[in-house]
């Protein structure tokens, strides 16, 4: 019998779905287990270092393993869905594997591996005039030279891997081949090139590469004023009633003066030699930011604004606390030490505070404090401070400590309820908009007032976009789930959105074009919800961060903002970027997925703010060639003799404004042979892949379409193997190929997660997992979906214990041949050591093997639970927890305390591990549930997916169920899906 003689009752969860009609005979114990797969790739490539020339299987994404750059990028940074590309699109077909990549350009290195290598600009020549050169491109389709490139002509010419272009070598780079490689030496130090033996590198690159300033809208969003004011220059009479009410916020005097610039409709005016032309290129600077924090009633009053410019300030300033009082609730129950400031020191800031009105801040260090100006025209937002606005935190300490300490008791008597939060954003690119950067949104209410709230009186700008943009073939994608129905059945939105949708998407499009990130920080009171999905574009389409703190508790969540806040700045890497795919002639992109926005104008992406976990899936797919167009028969697009090509590009600004490439290459095998299509596959990529895509899509059908389009898929991957690879066996026999023995169970995971499950999940919360998802790394994305369970009751004395762990990690080899970027390698290298740890054995995810005496933790990388049966050791509890009693355990401020017990230090080690696995995403929210005492434990039991909960049948059922739909199309000789003969899983009775 699977599970535990004495297994608990299933704790209170939502309600699942039952299984009907005969189940098949699988045996519970056969069925496969995640764990045990996991722990065999463990072991396996806890010995060896994955070498990644291709041909080989690739370690599952949730492996610590040590990779070696052979030319290929690791896995870290591009996943395919399978590594053997199908030769035909007829093959692609048969196969019903989703062809497709992963990207997550600016992945963490492991501590063990070579960082990335950075190539510098070519040393300045003697002659002055002489253009910068970039990196070497093709000159037929523009990808950039990899070490799959061939080289001819003695050196002076190179084949591009991906088009077959051959280009030219300009005379400065050429340098004779070298012998054994067969690849040209760099001509400067007569070393080998990086770029010509890794898969991933970085290159520098010359201003020809640096962004253009944002065109001029039609509409924009604000009105821009020139950086150098021209005093002769009337105030243009549309907009005199644009001005800044300045307050000097030591006294109640309040002055009311028009401001002495001149004003232009048009975002950049190309009349006036002040403003720069559209065509200019922008030189990158090191990234400014702008908090913009709310301060009307309901945020002041719950604490939220207080909480926040904590955070703000442990950001920008670092701090020294010891929270020894038990805090650190947020941070997964770790203490954490002091904490450095998070923004390289050249980085400038600047805050802005709104309510009704938009309130801008001089920080200038000549003012003995802060002033404020306030713009009252919500329906004309612009900037009144330029140059005293953006600030260096170390210049200005004095100034931006106090103003922040200041704020929350200056408005403590606000009765200000209404929240502009679109004009706050709109201010704020408009000081943005000629640098590029990120501004850090923290709200709790609504937006309600102005643009983009949800008064009727507010129009869209534009609303013709919002079609293309909701059509299947779009490129971006976004969940505008805000108005999506919480009951049975979900639903997404209809497809048609509101003026307040479409407002917070223009806005979301017109940042990312001028290279803004804007990351929103939304926490909700009591009962009330704060849109979180009308805002939710604003980050999605810009690459920023979502945070979403439901009924914001001062001394509960407070940490948690902190942790979070610093979690998102850790991981910034850089801004005001473009991604572009490029792959074999024969092979073209689709579709894309994750945080950007799509270029109207060229097949790159667009975002605002690029970080570590930033993560792409692009859909590939085979291209007609012109001859078999014209043919009968359509020949193999890939020739097998020869690999598949992938290279993704991102020109970014890093943090410290250095205009950077940083380029993925890898190489595939092509094969005709569907075992090897199969053999190959990438269950972790295909899971990950099938998310974002259907996250994407959210908001077109109703979400029930959704999970049962994606039972299709599963089934018909499954079945498609069947028939081509394992047809002699019995239909009755339920066979999963290897690569996809765990599809079902993923996929059912999938189901069950909140952005897609059928109820209990409201607007706001299906709106923030939406966002997450879409941008998640595949191994997190493997995390989130099947969540680690541990059992800490019966941890060995030997598990865990950080005893002589550094010295047993070998040195990391030492580049000889490259300057490592610096960004890319890990910070927490010296934390990462510790995963070397003997870590605890992981349990499947369901109660039937849960004992009543247990203490139970489960993390899914957002939300980590410590569940106590009723039934626990009062020993085990003290040493734990230091409480004497189940009823005494503090469930409002969760936190495991630092306790010079075993245990204790084991459940540390255990934590800190996970820390460092996950670089420096934000951590996941700590919360205690007792057996049958808290109402998270409802939490804790939705995230058993193998049991019966979040709508959907148990693992065992949706196996069976899956194996019955594969076994009616084997045996009837249908296919599973629309697409047969109107046989297919829609309209079951499950
Ligand atoms: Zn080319």
């Amino acid at each position: 019998m699977f599970g535990h003689p004495h297994h608990i009752p299933q704790p209170p969860h939502s309600a699942g779905k039952p299984f009907s009609g005969l189940r098949a005979r699988i045996d519970p114990e056969q069925i496969p287990s995640p764990i045990e797969a996991q722990e065999a790739d463990e072991e396996l490539w806890s010995e060896n270092v994955y070498p990644t020339l291709p041909g080989t299987h690739v370690p599952l994404s949730t492996t610590e393993y040590v990779a070696l750059d052979q030319g290929n990028s690791t896995p870290r940074f591009i996943r395919l869905t399978t590594w053997n590309v199908p030769s035909t699109s007829d093959l692609a077909s048969t196969c019903q594997i989703p062809l497709g990549a992963l990207v997550q350009p600016l992945a963490d290195t492991h501590p063990n591996e070579e960082g990335v290598p950075f190539i510098p600009l070519n040393p300045a020549s003697d002659d002055d005039d002489e253009v910068e050169e970039g990196p070497l491109r093709c000159e037929g389709c523009r990808a950039y030279v990899n070490p799959w490139c061939t080289w001819t002509s003695g050196g002076s010419r190179w084949r591009c891997n991906l088009c077959a272009h051959e280009s030219e070598v300009p005379p400065s780079q050429y340098a004779p081949i070298n012998a054994p490689s067969l690849v040209p030496l760099n001509p400067h130090t007569q070393l080998p090139r990086p770029e010509l033996t890794k898969g991933t590198c970085t290159f520098a690159v010359p201003s020809s590469y640096h962004a253009s300033y944002p065109a001029p809208r039609i509409l924009p969003s604000y009105v821009s004023i020139p950086s150098s004011p021209l005093p002769s220059s009337p105030l243009p009479s549309s907009l005199s009633k644009a001005k800044a009410t300045t307050t000097h916020n030591a006294t109640t005097n309040t002055t009311t003066s028009p401001l002495s610039a001149s004003f232009s409709k048009m975002t950049f005016d190309t009349k006036s030699s002040h403003v720069p032309q559209s065509t200019d290129k922008r030189p990158p600077t090191p990234m400014h930011t702008i908090f913009a924090i709310d301060v009307s009633a309901p945020s002041v009053v719950n604490g939220y604004t207080r909480a926040v410019c904590e955070a703000v300030k442990g950001v920008v300033f670092g701090s020294s606390r010891h929270p020894t009082d038990g805090a650190g609730g947020g941070d997964e129950g770790l203490v954490e030490e002091g904490e450095d400031p998070c923004l390289p020191s050249v980085c400038k800031t600047a805050i802005v505070t709104f309510d009704s009105t938009v309130h801008f801040y001089n920080l200038s260090p000549r003012l003995p404090q802060a002033t404020m100006h306030v713009v009252p025209d919500i329906l004309e937002m612009f900037c009144p401070l330029r140059d005293a606005m953006f600030v260096s935190p170390s210049e200005s300490r004095n100034v931006i400590e106090s103003l922040l300490d200041a704020l929350p008791s200056r408005f403590t008597n606000t009765n200000i309820t209404g929240c502009a939060t679109g004009p706050a954003v709109q201010g704020c690119l408009a000081a943005l908009a000629p640098f590029g950067g990120h501004i850090v949104v923290f709200t709790a209410s609504p937006p309600s007032l102005g643009p983009g709230s949800s008064s009727p009186s507010f129009s869209s700008s534009s609303s013709s976009r919002t079609t293309s943009f909701l059509s299947p073939s779009s490129t971006a994608s976004f969940n505008t789930s805000s108005s999506a129905s919480t009951g049975t059945g979900g639903g997404g939105g209809t497809g048609t959105l509101s003026a307040q949708d479409a407002f917070w998407l223009d806005l979301g499009d017109e940042c990312a074009e001028s290279g803004v990130g804007v990351s929103v920080f939304a926490a909700s009171g009591s009962g009330l919800g704060v849109e979180l999905g009308s805002m939710a574009p604003l980050a999605t389409l810009t690459g920023g961060a979502l945070s979403y703190f439901p009924r914001f508790d001062d001394t509960r969540d407070s940490d948690y903002v902190r942790s979070q806040l610093r979690g998102t700045f850790k991981q910034i890497r850089g801004y005001d970027a473009s991604i572009i795919m490029r792959c074999s002639t024969g092979l073209r992109v689709r579709a894309s997925h994750g945080l950007f926005t799509p270029s109207p104008s060229s097949p790159s992406l667009s975002t605002g703010l690029l970080t570590s976990s930033s993560t792409y899936a692009f859909s590939l797919t085979h291209s007609t060639s012109l001859s078999s167009t014209l043919s009968s028969f359509a020949g193999p697009t890939l020739s097998e003799r020869e690999y598949a090509y992938f290279q993704c590009a991102v020109l970014y600004t890093s943090v410290d404004g250095m205009r950077k490439v940083r380029v993925v290459n890898v190489g595939a095998v092509v094969s005709g042979l569907a075992g090897n299509v199969f053999r190959y596959a990438d269950c972790d990529a295909v899971v990950t892949f099938f998310a974002k895509e259907a996250i994407s899509t959210a908001s077109i059908p109703k979400l029930e379409n959704i999970r049962e389009d994606l039972t299709e898929r599963c089934a018909a991957i499954l079945l498609a193997y069947r028939r081509n690879c394992a047809a002699a066996t019995s239909p009755s026999q339920l066979i999963l190929p290897e690569a996809f023995k765990l599809l079902p169970l993923y996929v059912l995971a999938l189901q069950k997660s909140k952005p897609l499950k059928d109820h209990s999940v409201t607007p706001d919360t299906r709106a923030y997992y939406s966002h997450r998802l879409l941008n998640m790394p595949v191994r997190t994305t493997l995390q989130y979906l099947y969540p680690r369970l541990l059992a800490l009751h019966d941890l060995t004395d030997d598990i865990a214990i950080p005893n002589s762990v550094v010295s047993a990690v070998p040195p990391r080899p030492t580049s000889t041949t490259s300057i490592s970027d610096s960004e890319s390698t890990s910070v927490f290298a010296q934390e990462r050591h510790m995963s070397q740890l003997k870590l605890p054995a992981l349990m499947r995810n369901s109660h039937l093997l849960m004992e009543g005496y247990g203490v139970y933790l489960i993390d899914n990388e957002e939300t980590m639970v410590l569940w106590v049966g009723t039934s626990v050791s009062p020993a085990l509890l003290k040493d734990l927890m230091d409480c004497d009693n189940l009823l005494q355990l503090d469930t409002l401020n969760p936190h495991i305390p630092n306790l010079p017990t075993l245990i204790s230090k084991q459940v540390h080690t255990v934590l800190a591990s996970r820390k460092a696995l996950r670089g420096g995403s934000p951590p996941p929210k700590f919360m205690i549930a007792r057996q049958n005492l808290d109402a998270s434990e409802i939490e804790f039991s939705d995230m058993l997916v193998e049991d019966t909960n979040n709508g959907a049948m148990s693992y065992l059922d949706y196996l069976c169920f899956v194996h019955k739909q594969i076994n009616v199309a084997l045996t009837s000789g249908t296919s599973i899906g629309n697409g047969g003969s109107g046989f297919g899983l829609r309209g079951t009775p499950w």
